[in-house]
């Protein structure tokens, strides 16, 4: 029997990277299953919210030309990782302890922490839940942009926490003061994912690191990095150095976007000591990376020539894009990642069914009243695909 996208979502076997909006400094107290489907079986994260879901997708006999609603890194993995994961294969009967180490060695000496402070996950999103369900356990609340990257946020209300959503400012960056604001007693995690999703927009780094300074003293402040890696090198403004000066700032990558590796599922967090301390208690860090993904990742690491062109290839193609929107009008939000957001004045689950008709996949939302479509950037001939796609079907 064929399992549908909806019981999917509702076995909590697909993560939407959906997002939710509410008015500023509104915060949803209430408690909600992850996963909440209005009459049309849209997903609902809050009264301004609603992903739109092309039922028919798993079982469509449509054949994508032009994957564009993961924001998947087209280019990936490096060759070197490649050769590196068939290498790895043949240790398939060993568990990667040692080699798990070489690579958090690597890691660490990267991002300029200790080992102890690296915890690693296949894929960032098996570490955002187990944050998620360790610190909120036992209730509290976590403040957030909303919309952001709704990952966490949704464990956490599933375990009972409750969600405090910021508005993000007219500019599309977190309202840093905002979030300060609404930090109180019971806040367990303040989740910066910064470049944001599902909007692509950056916040300031040296106004970001101070508020992790300040809002740090009150409360552990987690910021995304998922998408860091497509800022131009000088523009990279991690807050990993904040861990190395002892603040209570987790800092969370992946191997999944610049470095194309999201089937092979790695990533990491950099924190305190005292943080992973409280995951590992409960969970464990690396068990569930395979062999060849870890030696994929050294590998990887290693290339930086695959990282540099995978960057400015998306580069190209955002550029590409942008124009293309620009010229028919879009007002899209500008972006710094891999994908871009922009307003279409069409249904969007309507949206969703014409454009996959076309061989092009892409992600639809609605915010307040307007219908957004979500865009990754792929090849730029998958980046043509798209546009004709969207001439098609909103012309
Ligand atoms: N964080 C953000 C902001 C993302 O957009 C994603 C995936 O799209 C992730 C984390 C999870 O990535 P992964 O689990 O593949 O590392």
């Amino acid at each position: 029997m064929k399992t549908s996208r909806r019981q999917l979502l509702k076995s909590g076997l697909l993560t939407l990277g959906g997002f939710a909006v509410s008015p500023h400094l509104s915060f949803s107290e209430s408690w909600r299953a992850p996963a909440t489907f209005s009459k049309e079986g849209n997903v609902l994260y809050s009264p301004f919210f609603e992903e739109y879901i092309h039922e028919a997708f798993p079982e469509s006999k449509v054949v994508l030309k032009a994957k564009l609603n993961a924001n998947e890194n087209p280019y990936g993995p490096s060759p070197m990782a490649v050769k590196a994961h068939q290498e790895g294969s043949l240790m398939g009967n060993r568990y990667a302890w040692k080699d798990l180490f070489k690579l958090i060695e690597k890691i660490s000496d990267k991002e300029g922490v200790k080992a102890e402070n690296v915890m690693m996950g296949p894929g960032s999103s098996d570490l955002l839940e187990k944050f998620g369900l360790v610190l909120f356990m036992n209730g509290g609340n976590i403040v957030s942009a909303d919309p952001s990257y709704m990952s966490m946020i949704r464990v956490a209300e599933s375990v009972g926490a409750s969600w405090k959503g910021v508005k993000l400012k007219d500019d599309w960056s977190h309202d840093l003061e905002g979030m300060e604001k609404a930090i109180d007693d019971e806040t367990k995690l303040v989740y910066v994912c910064n470049p944001n999703n599902p909007t692509g927009s950056i916040t300031d780094g040296e106004a970001l690191k101070e508020f992790c300074i300040r809002a740090s003293k009150k409360a552990p402040v987690f910021i995304d990095e998922a998408y860091i890696e497509f800022l131009p090198e000088k523009e990279q403004m991690s807050m990993a150095s904040l861990v190395a000066d002892g603040h209570n700032v987790i800092i969370a990558r992946t191997f999944s976007k610049i470095h194309g590796m999201a089937g092979l599922r790695i990533g990491y967090v950099v924190a305190n000591e005292s943080i992973t301390e409280k995951i590992s208690k409960i969970t464990r860090g690396g068990m569930g990376i395979s062999y060849p993904s870890v030696m994929a990742a050294l590998a990887s690491m290693e290339d930086e020539k695959f990282q540099k062109e995978s960057r400015a290839k998306n580069t190209a193609a955002r550029k590409y894009v942008c124009t293309e929107l620009k010229k028919r009008g879009y007002d899209y939000v500008p972006s710094v990642t891999s994908f871009v957001l922009f307003p279409i004045e069409m249904k969007g689950k309507l949206f969703l069914e014409k454009m996959t008709n076309q061989n092009v996949g892409v992600r639809s939302f609605k915010i307040y009243d307007q219908d957004w479509c979500r865009v990754s950037m792929g090849t730029m001939e998958e980046m043509k695909l798209f546009i004709n796609a969207l001439d098609t079907v909103l012309s």
